[in-house]
């Protein structure tokens, strides 16, 4: 049995459909229709986790009646998210077990990263997460209608890609997004009160599941990372972050956890910032920001510029460390305005800014480079669709 099943059998707990909401998840009363919702997903998460296996495999692992198992499973194998793939070889006399799967072959998910300056990028992606097709879409300074109607063309395109059933499309998007998926602010793209989810579901006709571009790349990284408790930031347009505590994503009391872009660094002013005030972290570290400031400085400058770059970082990061306990730290971004000296500057400038005492605060490049946004996506499509983390 999956260490995590136990857990996961709870019959008080009950999925959300919404990834971000899971904090609230233990003060869920649960209703029979819950209950059935739930054990569904606990089928399905077996087979994500374990493989193929049995009709008897997922009652072990699961600890539900195999009467309950065989009428999900028939219920998964009429909706085709589940397939037989024929009889194991028997270990044991008796009748041989018939194998199951979820129905990897026949579903893809679209996904959608409108967090880079300039371009929107896509992706087909399966439900393990490999990208099969990508599209990248130029978006030029498009704000507006203009930027609402490049996501929807790129959409489209990537839909019609996909010789699959779509099972949903996933959207990382730039600003703060609420459980909904409204957009109540994204000024880099110049969206406000933007029902995003509502109009992408309305013209692609397909469930849309919507977030902040910093909080899926957190979703990719607590899948792949194992951790806990983690902070990922995001460098792109904007400045963002995504923390986890307890291995649950907070969202904040306005969905704007994380959203440190226009925090002020420091009392000595600095560049102005699009929100009009002076020293925000965004207005230090944007990728656009960045880029212009190198070449303002001139030739042999770079370095001071990143280096300066890391230490406001690192400055606007401390506290969180502090408040949080978190050892790790993702950096997510232009690998080339990132990783080495601008990374090293933020590590260094948390350790001596923080309690640290030599025991392994680590500051990293994502694993997943530039598929960050787009791999989440599609973990928050199987989060929403599933049930499954
Ligand atoms: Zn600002």
């Amino acid at each position: 049995m999956p260490a995590g099943a136990k857990v996961r059998s709870d019959a008080a707990v009950a999925l959300p459909r919404d990834a971000f909401a899971m904090g609230a998840r233990r003060r869920e009363k649960t209703l029979p229709g819950h209950a059935r919702a739930h054990n569904r997903t606990l089928v399905l998460q077996t087979l994500l986790d374990e493989g193929p296996c049995s009709r008897a495999d997922i009652a072990r692992a699961t600890m539900l009646t195999r009467v309950t198992v065989s009428e999900l499973v028939a219920e998964l194998l009429g909706e085709g998210l589940v397939v037989e793939l024929g009889t194991r070889d028997a270990a044991r006399p008796g009748k041989p077990a018939t194998l199951l799967d979820l129905a990897h072959e026949g579903f893809d998910v679209v996904a959608l990263d409108l967090s880079e300056p300039q371009r929107f990028r896509g992706a087909v992606v399966r439900l393990d997460g490999t990208v099969v097709e990508r599209l990248e879409r130029a978006i030029g300074d498009a704000t507006g209608d203009a930027a609402l109607a490049h996501a929807i063309e790129l959409g489209r395109a990537l839909v019609a890609r996909s010789a699959r059933t779509v099972l949903g499309v996933g959207v990382g998007t730039p600003g703060i997004v609420d459980a909904e998926g409204v957009v109540h602010q994204a000024p880099n793209l110049g969206w406000h009160e933007l029902p995003l989810r509502d109009r992408l579901a309305d013209e692609l006709a397909l469930p849309v599941h919507v977030a902040n571009d910093a909080n899926i790349a957190l979703l990719a990284e607590l899948t792949s990372s194992g951790a806990e408790t983690l902070l990922v930031v995001r460098i792109g347009l904007g400045v963002g972050a995504g923390i986890a505590v307890a291995g649950v994503p907070v969202r904040g009391d306005r969905s704007a956890a994380g959203e440190i872009g226009h925090v002020t660094i420091g009392t000595d002013g600095g560049p102005r910032c699009g929100c009009g005030r002076e020293g925000c972290l965004e207005a230090w570290l944007a990728a656009p920001r960045l880029r212009a400031a190198i070449e303002q400085a001139g030739p042999g400058e770079r370095e001071r510029v990143l280096e300066e770059a890391g230490r406001r970082l690192g400055i606007a990061v401390a506290p969180i460390v502090g408040a949080i306990d978190v050892r790790r730290i993702v950096m997510s971004g232009p690998e080339e305005l990132l990783a080495g000296t601008l990374l090293e500057a933020t590590a260094a400038t948390l350790r001596e800014r923080t309690l640290d005492e030599g025991d392994g605060l680590l500051v990293d490049m994502t694993s997943h480079g530039d598929d960050v946004v787009v791999r989440g996506a599609a973990l928050l499509v199987r989060a929403g669709e599933l049930g499954v983390s």
